[in-house]
């Protein structure tokens, strides 16, 4: 193994503005070589994981430069240290960012190029290209290089779940052994299980159904990843944007979700929970930086926002929307449905509760939308300073619909026993009514539901 990388793409300035990326990459045309450079202390790379001890090499992300003309941010293979020595290459200054809440085994680190040559071969040019007289042309399509970053979101967010799964386990097992008071009606007078006290089932239950569902969901991300790299292959890029949509949405929920759900099912177990021989303390410093990494939760809810209001212009113009997007057309039949619930039995039913969450993620998008339109202000106004609060809960109420949604359908699709199927139907119904609860105040306030 002689070539060990790492990835140098956020700077001390520049985190989530990738675009805003200050090193440079210019072309020197005479030596047919890169020069990349930092120009100043934000333009530092700031995180590349191993970097502090152990990579050699970088993919270093810098504003392509040709004749003093910016042809965007792109990346570039840069060595850094000698592979025989390990010292820093000349031009190469480094170090390690420091502890960090989480991720131990990495080493982040700081990096500082000063007019680092390379060859011009160096840019990785698999669909962007530089020739060697400074021509830029794009060759298919450079959306395709955001199916990394999408892959990696959905391995992230298959690691948050499977993350909430493993509390769980831990804090079901404990609940089912640990007793505390004698509050149970029987002579022996003996102690009750925490698993049977109304306000433990309220910690753990909920998120066990919410760890079930975002199973579904991610199963439903892998194939569609698999499908669209397939897709890609044969030069069709049309499933991008969606993808792109599920992916940053389903990457700040699910992250966002598993990591205040983990804090609250170590609680859960009391002073046992604090103890490292517990397992909680490595499964929470690995989510501290779920919501952070590749792909800043907020800024990702942002993106993912965007499709949403091109499905609505869709449904708006009676075109063709993604079928995951049906609760846009169906919102005047939602609210018929929605208004006729009166009973419990109403209310533990999937068909309906998928009309709510249906309802309530339409009635967010709608009133959104229209408030979006109406307003004068412009559209980074709208962006920062109006509407980026509702937003992100747009975004939040959607992806509980769809959701809720891949693990109806899930269940229903799948091979399961009757038992099976009637234990996740269950835990379906209280992932629904965990939505609800969570954010199902319009549906009150529009007076749907009573
Ligand atoms: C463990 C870990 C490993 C990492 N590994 C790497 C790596 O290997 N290589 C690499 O290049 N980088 C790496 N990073 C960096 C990571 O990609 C950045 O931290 C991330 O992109 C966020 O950027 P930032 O830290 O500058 O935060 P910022 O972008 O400054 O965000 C700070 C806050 O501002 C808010 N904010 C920012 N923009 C907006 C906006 N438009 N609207 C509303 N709010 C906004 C965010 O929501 C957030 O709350 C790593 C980070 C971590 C934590």
């Amino acid at each position: 193994m002689r070539i060990v990388g790492c990835y140098a793409q956020t700077e001390l300035g520049h985190g989530s503005n990738v675009a805003g990326l200050e090193t440079t990459a210019t072309l020197d045309l005479d030596t047919d070589e890169f020069v990349i450079h930092c120009p100043n202390i934000e333009a530092t790379k700031y995180w590349p994981g191993d970097m502090g001890m152990s990579a050699n090499s970088a993919v270093v992300y810098a504003n392509l430069m040709i004749k003093n003309k910016s042809f965007g941010v792109q990346p570039f293979f840069v060595p850094l240290r000698d592979f025989e020595t390990h010292k820093n290459l000349p031009g190469i200054t480094s170090g390690d960012i420091g502890p960090k809440i989480g991720f131990e085994s990495k080493e982040n680190s700081w990096l500082i190029l000063e007019k680092v040559r390379v060859p011009r071969e160096n840019m990785l040019m698999k669909y962007a290209k530089v020739d060697r007289e400074g021509n830029f042309r794009i060759e298919g399509d450079l959306r395709v290089l955001y199916s990394i970053m999408m892959q990696t979101r959905v391995f992230i967010s298959a690691m948050a779940s499977h993350d909430l799964a493993s509390c769980l386990t831990i804090a079901v097992r404990y609940a089912t052994v640990r007793r505390q008071f004698a509050t149970l009606p029987d002579k022996l007078k003996s102690e009750r299980r925490l698993i049977d006290y109304q306000t433990h089932q309220f910690k753990l239950l909920p998120p066990l159904a919410m760890a079930y569902a975002n199973n579904f969901a991610i199963a439903y991300m892998k194939k569609e990843i698999a499908t669209l790299m397939e897709s890609i292959k044969a030069k069709d890029f049309h499933s991008l944007p969606l993808l792109h949509h599920l992916t940053s949405t389903f990457k700040s929920v699910l992250t966002w979700d598993s990591l205040l759900h983990c804090e609250h099912i170590r609680q859960s177990c009391g002073g046992a929970g604090f103890l490292r021989s517990a397992g909680f303390h490595n499964i929470l410093q690995n989510n501290y930086a779920n919501p952070t990494h590749e792909g800043e939760n907020t800024v990702m809810a942002h993106q993912g926002a965007k499709f949403i209001y091109n499905q609505l212009h869709a449904a708006l113009n009676h075109s063709q929307v993604h079928p995951i997007f049906d609760y846009l057309l169906k919102y005047e039949q939602n609210k018929k449905t929605v208004s006729s619930l009166k009973t419990k039995t109403d209310f533990l039913n999937p068909d309906n509760l998928l009309a709510c969450l249906g309802l309530n993620a339409g009635i967010h998008v709608f009133s959104l939308g229209q408030k979006m339109t109406s307003s004068k202000a412009s559209p980074l106004e709208k962006e920062n300073d109006l509407f980026g609060q509702e937003q992100v809960r747009m975004v939040i109420n959607h992806a509980s619909y769809i959701i809720f949604k891949l693990f109806k359908d899930g269940i229903e699709l799948q091979n399961f026993s009757q038992n099976t199927k009637n234990q996740l139907y269950s835990l379906l119904v209280l992932y629904g009514h965990g939505c609800l609860k969570k954010d199902g105040i319009f549906l009150f306030d529009g007076g749907y539901l009573k």
